[in-house]
């Protein structure tokens, strides 16, 4: 199920440390700093993250 009014993010942009799940398969990665910049989703290459809080 996703949650459609939560904030989404794109690879490339730098949303601040925390957890972000791929809008496509749901996989989990988490941003440790600040400065730290989403990548591609390394199992689909999918681009959308969205938070998880
Ligand atoms: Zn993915």
């Amino acid at each position: 199920m996703l949650i459609k009014n939560q904030p989404i993010y794109n690879s490339g942009d730098k949303p601040g440390k925390g957890r972000y799940r791929c809008m496509k398969d749901r996989n989990r990665i988490r941003l440790e700093r600040d400065s730290d910049i989403l990548p591609k989703c390394p199992i689909c290459d999918s681009r959308r993250w969205e938070k998880i809080v």
